[in-house]
């Protein structure tokens, strides 16, 4: 024999009364069932109401008439139900007052029409099934409201009932009622048709008891606050019990003591669900132990403090007294050890009622200045870890101070295990979202913001929307683009954008200013946030410094920001490590190779760094390359670099080496040398005459620059090559280095002579290599490459 128990939710809808019947009519095919119920939908809280209008005198007949008439009351004898309760509100409206016994006669009639309506409707359909009165053998003791079950006399008049019913016929029971051993009703607590079920599965010693709600089982996390929440498929007694005391509402601990004295399996499904399997709940151990998390929000934190108070005997028993004498419950308890404060949580509803229980209790403190503070923190939330010691919170709690949550207060218990954080209500829902994902090693999601949809960062955003999938696999990591935007647009979208990106920006992106990024991604409580920046833009790195200090991490291919004055750059740095986060910027230089992230390892391991040279641009590369073993003009060559768009539209950016200056700046700078850009020379490969025409111009003028590159071929000696090179050098451990460019001659055989196509190559010199240099050589321009080394940058930070 099975129970199966059907909430109020589960009759409320017609879709869902349907599938209660299919549930029933499968069930009773296989097996003998009994089946328990609660009131309809809202039932019961609109028969308090009705309570209400009836006791302070106000128009109770339209709402109760209302009530008669809802559309499932009709075709089905429930009028003597009716006839009760017209008699009993029009008593409450006479004598305006009511009390707990009358109540209990009005709310209990709920369950005995639901459980008519459904017999009736069973009956309907050719399934035998008599609706069953719980108030003939549930008998309890007299706490009105809240009733519990006299076991010995329950569960033999629970058994002579069962005994006497027909055995062909499905009991549809109510749940919820009982009766005095006088015979008057009573209920048992709100959501007391589970403790019914409990009990009648115990009585008639069932094999299972099969609770029907309207959620697919119990849950790592609510589900409507946190995407990644999973269904926990199999729970132990215990461990439900301790969920239970942390407000899971379908499994109060009334409900699950009964169980466990038979060792009787509960099992929670879902009635709109009915193929789930859900979760069940039993006496088998249950492998790793369990851990959920719960949040209450409808909670307030009092802060009691006084600088007169140590060592004073008496004051925590004062405290308590006076919060007990106004039948205030308390929840977490936090007095540090110098005893000079307390803090407590409460419901929010008792909160000014506690807080002025204390400052009467405490008046004299607080006029001899021992007491100085009683303060309410209103918007706060607890958020309790059910089955987490204290041994292993350090990730999640590291987790939420990466993401900038500082819980106000902390608490463990000592039984049991369980850590419980108090949190600013705003924050509850991140918080909550990042420890889940901690705990559970579920995909950390990583909420991106892409700056710059041009050549690198459009390939950027689509190698991440490629990758996305596999990466989830392997490295449980998701790559979410929350923002895409350029210089005056964005496109939002919290879940992430789609592959179609190109197309909706055109139509969906909003103009912006950063603080409507920072907000949106505050008001969908994203965690782990990245901002990287793909523009050449001078402007854009004025929002860094914003983007740190809302709790963004920073990627920039952009090299403006490493570039412009040194204070910058520390001000950037300082503000990095204030708010423990980082900045990369791999491609600065060389592109994808992987040589910041080498210049740093060598530099931070104390290896001295004492020269870096280097062909450091990609273009200059290919132009020279070509060009010292070639008999063609330079103009040629240079047009041919133009044409197949290894250059800048304006070449004289690369020939003018400036870019090389600034890489070279960026390296020296990671050395933790001051230098300024206009401290590097650099050797302009733009005769003066050229340097000031307007683009077009130039571009016609390419050969004009032939008899002054021609003057240099001439003169090399032989096997001998031409190389832009970049070059650190000085004493490096001072303030500053000397950063040159400069165009010069190499020996073929040498590395730099072996480059080939447009590849860079970096020599980095230290002590212990000696003469021989660490080479990284390899493609060093380009955006696939760029946009691969940005996307590498995303998956170092997404990895710490
Ligand atoms: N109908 C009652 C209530 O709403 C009992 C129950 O649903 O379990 O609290
Ligand atoms: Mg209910």
């Amino acid at each position: 024999m099975k129970v199966v128990k059907f909430g109020g939710k589960s009759l409320a809808s017609g879709q869902a009364f349907d599938n209660v019947i299919n549930i029933i009519k499968n069930k009773a095919n296989e097996d003998k069932i009994a089946v328990v119920v609660s009131a309809i939908g809202d039932t019961t809280d609109t028969l308090e109401h009705i309570l209400e209008l009836a006791k302070t005198q106000q128009d109770y007949i339209t709402t109760f008439e209302e009530f008669k008439n809802r559309p499932y009351h009709e075709n089905t004898d429930i009028k003597s139900e009716l006839d009760i309760l017209g008699k009993l509100y029009e008593g409450v409206s006479l004598i305006e007052d009511y009390n707990l016994k009358i109540k209990d006669q009005v709310l209990a009639q709920g369950e005995v029409i639901s459980s008519k309506i459904l017999a009736s409707k069973l009956l309907d359909q050719g399934i035998k099934a008599i609706a069953v009165d719980s108030r003939n053998f549930f008998i309890t003791d007299n706490n009105f409201g809240s009733a519990q079950a006299n076991e010995n006399i329950s569960r033999q008049k629970t058994q002579a009932y069962f005994n006497s019913l027909d055995k062909d016929a499905i009991a549809i029971v109510t749940g919820f009622i009982g009766a005095t051993e006088k015979g008057e009703t009573v209920t048992l607590g709100r959501n007391g048709s589970n403790y019914s079920a409990a009990l009648l599965a115990n009585f008639i010693n069932a094999d299972e008891l099969q609770n029907y709600t309207h959620v697919d089982g119990i849950y790592t996390a609510n589900p409507d606050w946190v995407k990644s929440a999973q269904k926990i498929e199999e729970l132990h007694f215990d461990e439900a019990n301790e969920l239970a005391n942390f407000g899971a509402s379908i499994l109060h601990a009334k409900t699950i003591l009964p169980l466990v004295e038979n060792n009787i399996p509960l099992r929670i499904l879902n009635t709109l669900n009915p193929n789930s399997k859900g979760t069940l709940i039993s006496g088998k151990p249950t492998t790793q132990g369990i851990k959920s998390l719960s949040v209450e929000s409808n909670v307030a934190l009092i802060q009691f403090e006084g600088r007169g108070l140590l060592g004073i005997v008496g004051i925590d028993a004062r405290v308590f007294t006076a919060l007990a004498n106004e039948g205030i419950s308390v929840g977490i308890i936090s007095q540090g050890s110098s005893e000079r404060g307390l803090g407590f949580i409460v419901e929010s509803k008792d909160a000014e009622l506690a807080a002025e229980a204390l400052r009467k209790e405490f008046q004299n403190d607080f006029y001899t200045k021992d007491v100085n503070n009683i303060a309410i923190l209103k918007d706060i939330a607890v958020i309790s870890i059910i089955g987490q010691d204290l041994s292993t919170f350090d990730k999640p709690y590291a987790a939420l101070v990466k993401n900038k949550i500082v819980p106000i207060l902390f608490n463990n218990t000592v039984t049991g295990k369980n850590v419980s954080l108090v949190v600013k209500k705003e924050e509850a829902k991140k918080a909550l979202n990042v420890i889940h994902g901690q705990i559970f090693g579920i995909a950390k999601k990583i909420n991106i913001a892409v700056f710059g949809h041009g050549l690198v960062g459009g390939t950027l955003i689509d190698q991440v929307l490629q990758s996305a999938t596999s990466i989830e696999e392997k490295k449980n990591i998701r790559l979410n683009i929350f923002a895409i935007g350029n210089s005056k647009k964005v496109l939002l979208s919290e879940n992430g954008i789609s592959n179609n990106w190109r197309e909706t920006i055109k139509t969906d992106s909003i103009p912006y200013t950063i603080q409507d990024i920072i907000e949106f991604a505050n008001q969908n409580h994203l965690e782990n946030l990245i901002a990287i920046d793909n523009t050449a833009s001078g402007e854009f790195i004025k929002n860094y410094i914003p983007l740190v200090q809302n709790g963004f991490d920073l990627i920039s291919s952009n090299k403006i920001g490493n570039t412009i004055s040194y204070s910058f750059y520390k001000e950037l740095r300082e503000t990095l490590k204030a708010n423990h986060k980082e900045y990369l910027y791999e491609t600065n230089v060389g592109a994808g190779l992987p040589l910041i992230d080498t210049i740093k390892l060598l530099h931070l391991s104390g290896e001295n760094i004492t020269k870096i040279k280097g062909v450091f641009s990609g273009s200059l590369s290919y132009i020279f390359n070509t060009y010292s073993i070639q008999d063609r003009p330079f103009s040629a060559v240079l047009n041919e670099a133009i044409q197949k768009g290894f250059t800048e539209p304006d070449p004289r950016e690369d020939l003018s080496g400036n870019d090389v200056g600034r890489k070279l700046l960026i390296l020296a700078r990671e050395l933790d040398l001051q230098n300024e850009f206009e401290e590097i020379i650099i050797q302009n490969l733009i005769p003066e005459e050229l340097q000031k025409i307007d683009t077009p111009t130039f571009l016609k003028s390419l050969e004009k620059l032939d008899p002054y590159f021609d003057k240099i071929k001439q003169n090399l000696k032989p096997d001998t090559v031409l190389r832009y090179v970049g070059e650190l050098s000085g004493d490096l451990q001072k303030d500053k280095g000397i950063l040159e460019t400069k165009l010069i001659e190499v020996s073929t055989n040498s590395a730099l002579g072996q480059l080939k196509g447009s590849d860079s190559i970096f020599e980095i010199y230290t002590e212990s290599y000696g003469e021989n240099p660490i080479i990284i050589q390899g493609a060093g321009a380009g955006a696939s490459v760029t946009a691969r080394g940005v996307f590498g940058d995303i998956l170092r930070l997404a990895d710490k």
